[in-house]
């Protein structure tokens, strides 16, 4: 017996709906490239929205056609966003930051239509240009008084085009299930994978980002999502703003501490999110300047691992709770949140942190467990490690068109193989001990390259911290802790690895340290911990 409820469908056009017609004039404020701050709002974003449909159209943009974007966080990217998959085609983000031939790899992979681009990305598309040519337009997204002059052929203007746009662009009926979005995860190894968000995927997650263990994003919100809309459509964050109806802060290319600091304050941000990179950078600059942040209320942090000192500082110096939370680019990417459960808000606050330094919970929706190597599931009792694997209705079922790529990373009962290596406690808070690509294997033992280097950056010295297994002639490896130093701070080898001493057992403190300027990072802003280990294969400890 079927229920007898209305079959609406699920669909990307129907937040920016809800958005215009109950939150009109709600604010989404951009720092632009150009420069200055624009400011608009859902209901003038919604009538630009259906003009843009209209653009793309006339551009030859049909069904299911991708159409790609290389751009900060800003209104016009906003824009496609919503009028690229509400007209029924695919929005393809593309992470600017990635190596130029992992881009002429995806743009081709993706078959991309046209490619939007901000102006900061042009020269990367022209480094690129003889590997474009199954694309028919590149729009640069400004005006006119701003176009460069450029070597990309036929470049048009994002402006000029909504200029002569007709007002009057039809939604089509949308499938839910029809492709909304289109992501590459970075691929340390190998080539980007792509993940296919649907519509249906996309509001259903938007829903877990709305509820109030998952990012808890409400009307009353001012929202600064600092991560990039180019990484995991910004963890979801623009879909759930309409969807709440919160104020949006888009800031551009200023992701420094000054940068940020300013929209915050300005803006009167209640709500933040990005990785822990930014916020060490907005951290530093606070400390250095005074400064203080008088309206944020949370931070949600995620990516990489969120480290205790970090929440301790937001925490108890500028009164933010900092909220770790997980998720990957195959599970749009939302999973889990370190929000305390009622019976935990009692507990001392050393058990409390204890909840809060873990990934967190999963959010409804999402479903994990554990595995060791024969695929049989562990113990939830926080201290079982095996790889997780995941589950939901926003989770990557296939690789888009990469049939090898699927066929890892899925078992046969139909999970998600994610590669991390976690535990997962009796309240459900799972712990990442690393990606099973970085744990070091010292011995018969593994070592967390995540915890060391969480406590590594307790040190007041220390701004960033890397740990790799560098080969060891008897232990296979050993743990190297590679630092950043704060500016003007200083510390030795021998006494950061002392800053062990009582933390945890001696056998896994780190056996050397190097001290660099600093370290590399990926297109999404985590450590290369792979290049680091290149740089540091053939290193010698003094204990060899
Ligand atoms: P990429 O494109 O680099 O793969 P993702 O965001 O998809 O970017 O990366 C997902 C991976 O990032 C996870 O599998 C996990 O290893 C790591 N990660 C994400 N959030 C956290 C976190 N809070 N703590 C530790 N690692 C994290």
């Amino acid at each position: 017996m079927h229920g007898l409820m209305m079959r609406a469908q699920l669909t990307v056009n129907s937040l920016i709906e809800h958005a215009a017609k109950f939150h009109g004039d709600t604010e989404i404020v951009s720092r632009t490239v150009e420069g200055p701050i624009h400011r608009t709002t859902y209901g003038e974003a919604f009538h630009r929205v259906h003009k843009l449909a209209g653009v793309l159209a006339g551009l030859g943009v049909g069904n299911g056609d991708r159409v790609a974007t290389l751009a900060w966080n800003g209104y016009r990217h906003l824009e496609l966003y919503f009028a690229i998959s509400g007209m029924g085609a695919v929005c393809h983000t593309i992470n600017p930051r990635l190596f130029p031939d992992q881009i002429t790899f995806i743009v081709g992979h993706a078959a991309d239509k046209v490619i939007f681009v901000d102006l900061t990305f042009v020269p990367v598309l022209e480094a690129i240009a003889g590997g474009l040519s199954g694309v028919n337009a590149i729009v640069i997204m400004t005006d006119n008084d701003h176009m460069p002059e450029t070597s990309l052929p036929n470049a048009l203007c994002f402006e000029d085009l909504m200029a002569g746009a007709s007002e009057g662009f039809d939604w089509p009926e949308i499938d839910e299930n029809t492709a909304s979005s289109l992501c590459y995860s970075s691929g340390t190894t190998g080539n980007p994978k792509g993940v296919l968000y649907s519509h249906r995927s996309t509001v259903l997650h938007s829903f877990a980002a709305c509820s109030h263990d998952g990012l808890a994003l409400s009307a009353a919100d001012s929202i600064l999502p600092v991560v990039p809309m180019f990484h995991v459509n910004a963890w979801g964050i623009p879909y759930g703003a309409a969807m709440a109806g919160a104020k949006l802060v888009l800031p551009g290319a200023g992701m420094d501490g000054g940068s940020v600091w300013e929209l915050l304050d300005n803006e009167r941000v209640t709500l933040a999110a990005g990785v822990p990179t930014i916020w060490m950078l907005l951290l530093q600059y606070l400390k250095e300047s005074g400064k203080s942040l008088p309206h944020l209320e949370r931070t949600i942090i995620g990516g990489s691992a969120l480290p205790q000192s970090m929440i301790e500082t937001f925490e108890e110096t500028y009164d933010v709770a900092a909220i770790h939370a997980w998720g990957m680019t195959e599970m749009s990417p939302l999973g889990t949140t370190a929000h305390l459960k009622g019976k935990m808000q009692d507990l001392p606050d050393v058990e409390k942190m204890a909840y809060k330094v873990k990934q967190g919970r999963p959010v409804y929706g999402v479903d994990i467990k554990i595995v060791d190597d024969d695929y049989q599931s562990l113990p939830h009792d926080g201290v079982a490690f095996g790889e997780l694997c995941v589950k939901g209705p926003w989770i990557v079922g296939d690789y888009y068109e990469d049939a090898d790529a699927s066929e890892q990373a899925k078992t046969d009962d139909g999970w998600f193989r994610t590669g991390d290596v976690c535990t997962i406690d009796a309240e459900g808070f799972m712990l990442i001990v690393d990606r099973s690509k970085d744990v070091i294997k010292s011995g018969g033992e593994w070592i967390s390259s995540i915890e060391l280097e969480n406590i590594a950056v307790g040190h007041d010295a220390v701004a960033e911290a890397a740990v790799i297994g560098a080969p060891h002639a008897k232990w296979g490896e050993r743990p190297l802790l590679v630092c950043v130093l704060n500016n003007g701070a200083s510390v030795s080898g021998d006494d950061l690895i002392q800053f062990y001493d009582g933390k945890i057992p001696k056998w896994s403190w780190p056996d050397a340290v190097e001290f660099v300027d600093e370290l590399p990072h990926t297109a999404t802003g985590k450590i290369q911990k792979l290049k680091l280990r290149e740089t540091y294969s053939d290193y010698k400890f003094a204990s060899e």
